[in-house]
C-alpha cells in the first residue's frame, strides 16, 4: 500500500535550505567570498549591482575546478572540505556544509567559469533556478568566476522581503569588510555599479585595518597575547576612535566574524574611564581556541558561536585588553587631577562608572569645554606620565563594576503608580521603571541562552497570521521556541501554541506572539538590529510585566536583585533609562 509520505523533490529541498543559507544578497556574497578564500586565492574581486539583487560577481585566482568538480559543486552536500562527521569539529576552512552553491543556484540565475591549474581548458556552466542549462568548454584563466543574477526571481515572497538597494549594499559592504579583515594577506577589490569602492592590497593586519577604516596606524594598539585557553590577536583603537554606535567592533572566533555582546562587553568594559559616556571603542580582535572547544554551527549564518569556556574567555580577554590599555594610557590619580584642575567639577551620577569610592568616579573626557587650555596641557602631561604600578591600578578601579561586586542587596522598596519602584542603592535614592527592569532581565536571560522555562497549555490555542507574518514566523520559529514558546505551524495561515514561557500569563499569552512579530518587524526592519537580537528584545518587551501591575514587596526585591545582576542594568538596549538615581546633592538642591 502506498503511504502518504513523499520525499521532497531535490529542487524544493534546495529552496528550503536556501531559506537558511541565503537570506539576502549579502549572504550570497559571504558564501562566494569564503569559497574564494578557501580556494587559496591571492586576489578576490567583488562586483555588485543594485544592492546585489540583480548582479553579484566574484572573481578569484584560486585553485579553480576541473570539469567534473565544476558540475559536482552544485549538488547539495557537495563539498571538498569534509568527508566524515569528525571533521566537523576540526575545521580550518570556512564552509563545510556543502550547501551554499546548491542553495544559491536554486533561487537565482548563475553562471560560472572555472579552470584548475592542471587543465588546459576551462568550464562554463549556466544554471537557472537549480536546472543546469549549459555546460561547455571555455577559455579562461586559472581560478573561478561566479555571476549570480536576479536573486529570488523564482520566489517572489522572498524577493518582497528585500530592503532598499542602499540597505542591501550596506549589508554586502559589511560582509566584504569582515572577510577583508579576517584575511589581510589576500588582496580584495569591491566594485558597486562598475565604480571601484575599495582596493585593498595584501599585507599586515594593522595595515589592513588602517586601510579599510581610514584610521592612522598609530591609533591602533596591539592587543595580542597567547593564553592557555585562548589566543588573542588584533588591535584595539585609542579612545579617540570610539563612536556613539557599536558598529565598529569586530570580533572573530577561529577566523570567523561573530556577534557576541558578552565578549564585546569584556573589551568595552576594559576601557573603563578612558571612554566618554555612551561611546563604544573600536576594535578588531581575533580569538583562537581549539576547534573542539567551540561550536560554530549553532546558527546557519554562523555569526554566533558557543565557547565551551565562555566565562574564562571573557575574563582573559578583559584583562589582556586592560593590561594593553594600561600600558598605553595612564589614568591620573584623583589627587593629581584635583590639583591639576582647580575648578571642582560637579560629579553627576554616572552609572556606567560606578565605583565604591566616589572620588575616583572621574572621567577625564567630561565637559572638556569648561577647561582652559593650560589645564588641558596639565591633564595631557598627566595622561602621558610613564606608567608606574600605582597608576596602573587606577585605570582598573575606574572600570564599571562587574556584577559580582555591585551592591545587589536591596531591602527597602516602595511602589508608586504601579509603575515605578523607589529604593536606595549605595545610600542614594533610586527610581526604577519596573517594566524596563523586567524586560532587561528577560533580555539578558535570552541572550545568555539560559534555560527558559516553558509551561504547557491545557488547551492549545491557534492564532491566525497574515501571510507576511506567517513567513516571518516560519523563518524565526526555532528562535521563538527557544524563548520558551512551544509553537508550530497549523494549516495554511495559522500557528498553534502548545506552550508559553512561564513568565507570560495565559490570558494574554497568545496575542503576545503577534505583538512580538510586530515589534520584531520594527526593530529588525526599521532600526535594523541583528535578527536574533531584535527577536530577543521584542520577546523580552512583550513578556515583561507592564506598568500598572501591582507588585508585592518580595517581588520587587527579587526584580531589583535580578536587575542588579544584569550585565547592563542602568539603560536598556534602546538606550532608555531603567534606573534614575537622585544624588544626595541634587536632593539637597530641591530644598534650597
Ligand atoms: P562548501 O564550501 O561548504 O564546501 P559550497 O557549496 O560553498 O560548499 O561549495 C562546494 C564546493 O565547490 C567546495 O567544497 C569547493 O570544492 C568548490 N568551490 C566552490 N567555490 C569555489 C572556488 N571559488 N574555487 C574553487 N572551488 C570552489
Ligand atoms: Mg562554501
Amino acid at each position: 500500500m502506498a503511504g502518504i509520505i513523499q520525499l521532497l523533490p531535490e529542487s524544493t529541498a534546495n529552496q528550503i535550505a536556501a531559506g537558511e543559507v541565503v537570506q539576502r544578497p549579502a549572504s550570497v556574497v559571504k558564501e562566494l567570498l569564503e569559497n574564494a578564500v578557501d580556494a587559496g586565492s591571492t586576489l578576490i574581486k567583488l562586483y555588485i549591482k543594485n544592492g546585489g539583487c540583480t548582479h553579484i560577481q566574484v572573481d578569484d585566482n584560486g585553485c579553480g575546478m576541473n570539469a567534473f568538480d565544476a558540475r559536482m559543486c552544485w549538488e547539495r552536500h557537495a563539498t571538498s572540505k569534509i568527508t566524515k562527521a569528525d571533521d566537523l569539529y576540526n575545521l580550518s576552512t570556512l564552509g563545510f556544509r556543502g550547501e551554499a552553491l546548491a542553495s544559491i543556484a536554486s533561487v537565482s540565475e548563475v553562471e560560472m567559469k572555472t579552470k584548475s591549474a592542471d587543465e588546459s581548458v576551462g568550464t562554463r556552466i549556466v544554471i537557472n533556478a537549480g536546472v543546469v542549462e549549459t555546460q561547455e568548454n571555455t577559455a579562461t584563466t586559472q581560478g573561478t568566476s561566479f555571476t549570480i543574477k536576479n536573486l529570488f526571481y523564482n520566489i517572489p515572497a522572498r524577493k518582497n522581503f528585500l530592503k532598499s538597494i542602499s540597505v542591501e549594499t550596506k549589508h554586502i559592504f559589511e560582509e566584504y569588510q569582515r572577510i577583508a579583515l579576517a584575511y589581510p594577506a589576500i588582496g580584495f577589490e569591491f566594485y558597486n555599479q562598475d565604480k571601484n569602492l575599495s582596493k585593498l592590497r595584501g599585507g599586515s593586519l594593522k595595515h589592513r585595518i588602517a586601510d579599510l577604516f581610514r584610521v592612522k596606524e598609530d591609533e591602533l594598539i596591539d592587543a595580542s597575547e597567547q593564553t592557555e585557553i585562548v589566543g588573542i590577536t588584533g588591535y584595539v583603537g585609542s579612545p579617540k576612535l570610539a563612536k556613539r554606535t557599536r558598529g565598529n567592533q569586530y570580533l572573530f572566533a577561529n577566523g570567523r566574524f561573530i556577534k557576541d555582546a558578552y565578549l564585546n562587553h569584556a573589551i568595552s568594559s576594559a576601557y573603563g574611564g578612558l571612554l566618554e559616556d555612551k561611546t563604544y571603542p573600536f576594535f578588531v580582535v581575533f580569538l583562537d581556541v581549539e576547534p573542539s572547544k567551540i561550536d560554530v554551527n549553532i546558527h546557519p549564518t554562523k555569526h554566533e558561536v558557543k565557547f565551551e569556556d565562555g566565562r574564562h574567555v571573557y575574563t582573559l580577554l578583559q584583562s589582556v585588553i586592560k593590561k594593553t590599555l594600561g600600558v598605553h594610557f595612564v589614568m591620573p590619580t584623583p589627587t593629581q587631577l584635583n590639583n591639576a584642575l582647580s575648578n571642582g567639577q560637579s560629579q553627576n551620577y554616572n552609572p556606567t562608572l560606578k565605583t565604591t569610592n566616589p572620588d575616583i568616579r572621574f572621567n577625564p573626557f567630561d565637559a572638556p569645554k569648561q577647561r582652559t587650555s593650560t589645564e588641558w596641557e596639565k591633564l595631557d602631561e598627566l595622561l602621558n606620565t610613564p606608567v608606574n604600578q600605582v597608576q596602573q591600578q587606577q585605570i582598573f578601579e575606574n572600570s564599571p563594576t562587574p556584577p559580582t561586586e555591585r551592591t545587589t542587596n536591596v531591602t527597602d522598596v516602595f511602589q508608586v503608580e504601579g509603575a515605578f519602584i523607589i529604593t536606595h542603592l549605595d545610600g542614594e535614592l533610586c527610581l526604577v521603571n519596573q517594566h524596563r527592569a523586567h524586560a532587561q532581565v528577560l533580555y539578558e536571560r535570552y541572550e545568555a541562552n539560559q534555560h527558559v522555562s516553558s509551561q504547557q497549555l491545557l488547551f492549545p490555542r491557534t492564532v491566525e497570521l497574515s501571510k507576511a507574518d506567517l513567513t516571518l514566523y516560519l523563518e524565526m520559529k526555532d528562535e521563538i521556541n527557544a524563548l520558551g514558546f512551544d509553537t508550530s505551524e497549523f494549516g495554511k495561515d495559522a500557528i498553534i501554541i502548545n506552550g508559553l514561557p512561564s513568565e507570560l500569563s495565559k490570558a494574554d499569552g497568545a496575542d503576545v506572539i503577534v505583538k512580538i512579530l510586530d515589534d520584531f518587524k520594527t526593530n529588525y526592519q526599521d532600526i535594523k538590529l541583528d535578527k536574533r537580537d531584535a527577536l530577543k528584545q521584542a520577546a523580552a518587551k512583550n513578556a515583561a510585566i507592564k506598568a500598572g501591575k501591582v507588585l508585592g514587596k518580595e517581588e520587587m526585591i527579587q526584580l531589583l536583585s535580578d536587575l542588579l545582576h544584569c550585565k547592563q542594568y542602568t539603560t536598556n538596549q534602546a538606550g532608555k533609562a531603567i534606573i534614575v538615581k537622585l544624588t544626595n546633592s541634587s536632593l539637597e538642591r530641591f530644598f534650597q
